[in-house]
């Protein structure tokens, strides 16, 4: 008999809580991975970097494994036949995996776990991705919290030395399954091809030093570029915030807490992937002119900060966080256009795309989120440039023309006139 770990967003041999436990059961180790059908057939793309970025690390974790004298099952399939064939084939006594709290993978786990369940198999799950999960940061109530302030300040009391600790996997690593190398499909049989965006690299340490001074300007590179490994586990959260604590780096371990409050929301409260979190702002009567969408998707609104993000998003799939608030303001507020469509559009963008943080920052930019900016405080783009880019480096970067003024689109929208048709409808729909 065997276990089997099976891998999602956890993508890393090391500090791994599912894959300690599951070397710990005693049983030989089979890990796999299932490129899941389903969520591939969707994706409109088909050079969809992180797709490239996901199949490189598969790649390279069978490496691994290999030189361990095991290897990855990696299986093209639905979860559920992805099972079914798994269970005629091998005499499985355990599987373990970790907690993933997006509400597609709260319905995919809960379905295997009953078919496992059928077969007397136990389905053992940990949490990995955050340092506290869904209920271990609640009100004295029991409630979960909806305002982030109050739960930074539960989370830092909760933190101990426990917590980030990092699970010895490798101490384990010969109860790994001993076989030859399976073979790896190949992307172009998964229907993709490669893309050739770069992938950040995982290099933090120097750059949170001087974090809280950079973080807001486009123009350096003064935040971590850690997402996407955040998002398909490629670093540990707990190294990386036992780094931070390490070196009092408060400001960035914060924003490593926004990411859990928003994972936790997310738990909570699913029905606000695609429901504004409070209900009074979804009567909003918006505007939604799709030449005007098109225009922000380009980075050809004639307003140079929200066209230098778009543009950096679209060349790169990558984003500051300071052009992400302004851009989803801008689409949001400026041009009443519904919310969901640019968190579509990120999310298909994104190399760091998260559900939960990006639901996130666009219900709290367009007013209607857990800590919303409220809706009377809309951002002046011009405002903004001059306080972010003040030497226009981000802009000479990303927007060239801009140097002359012929060369560049006129303003799509009139900011005054767009600031107060926003007041007005987004008045009349909290007062109905
Ligand atoms: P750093 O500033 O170095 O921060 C380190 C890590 O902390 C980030 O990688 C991220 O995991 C986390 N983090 C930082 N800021 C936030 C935040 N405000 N909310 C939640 N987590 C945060 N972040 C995503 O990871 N995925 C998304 O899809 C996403 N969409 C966003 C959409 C909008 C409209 C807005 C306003 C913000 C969004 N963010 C998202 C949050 C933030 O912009 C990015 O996490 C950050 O810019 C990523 O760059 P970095 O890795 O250099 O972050």
């Amino acid at each position: 008999a065997i276990a089997i770990f099976w891998f999602r967003r956890d993508l890393r041999l090391e500090d791994n809580a599912g894959l300690y436990h599951a070397l710990k059961s005693g049983l030989p180790v089979l890990p796999i991975f299932i490129f899941d059908k389903e969520i591939l057939k969707n994706l409109e793309d088909k050079s969809d970097a992180r797709v490239t970025f996901i199949y490189q690390t598969i790649k390279a974790l069978n490496e691994g494994l290999q030189k361990l004298d095991s290897s990855l099952l990696v299986i093209y399939d639905t979860p559920e036949e992805a099972w079914k064939k798994l269970l005629t084939k091998y005499n499985i006594k355990a599987v373990y995996t970790n907690h993933d709290y997006e509400p597609y993978a709260k319905k995919r786990d809960e379905a295997v776990a009953q078919n496992l369940k059928k077969h007397n198999i136990s389905f053992n799950t940990f949490k990995d991705q955050v340092i506290f999960e869904k209920d271990e940061i609640v009100k004295d109530d029991g409630k979960p919290y909806t305002v982030y302030t109050p739960y930074n300040r539960k989370w830092y009391s909760k933190l101990t030395p426990f917590y980030l600790k990092p699970y010895p996997n490798k101490k384990y690593f010969a109860h790994l399954f001993k076989t030859k190398p399976f073979p790896l499909p190949a992307l172009k049989d998964l229907g993709f091809e490669k893309s050739d965006l770069e992938f950040p690299a995982i290099h933090y340490k120097e750059l949170i030093l001087d974090y809280a001074e950079k973080r807001n300007f486009p123009a350096i590179k003064g935040t971590s570029h850690i997402g996407l490994h955040l998002r398909f586990g490629t670093v540990s959260i707990r190294e990386l915030a036992s780094t931070a604590s390490t070196f009092s780096q408060k400001t960035w371990l914060n924003e490593l807490i926004w990411r859990e409050f928003y994972m936790m929301i997310l738990y909570h409260f699913p029905q606000t992937a695609n429901h504004a979190f409070r209900p009074e702002y979804d009567h909003i009567k918006w505007v939604n002119d799709e030449k005007q969408f098109e225009a922000w998707c380009k980075g050809e609104t004639g307003f140079p900060l929200v066209d230098a993000g778009m543009r950096e998003l679209n060349a790169t799939g990558y984003m500051h966080n300071r052009v992400r608030m302004l851009v989803a303001s801008f689409l949001s507020k400026h041009l009443l256009i519904d919310w969901r469509w640019g968190e579509r559009y990120f999310a298909q963008k994104l190399l760091d795309y998260e559900m939960a943080s990006n639901v996130g920052g666009w219900q709290w930019a367009a007013g209607c989120g857990t800590d919303a900016a409220p809706y009377f405080r809309i951002f002046s783009p011009d405002a903004q440039l001059k306080k972010f880019d003040p030497e226009l480096k981000y802009i000479k970067k990303w927007v060239p023309e801009y140097a002359d003024i012929s060369k560049y689109p006129q303003p799509i929208i009139d900011h005054a006139f767009a600031r107060d048709r926003c007041l007005k409808v987004f008045k009349e729909a909290l007062t109905k």
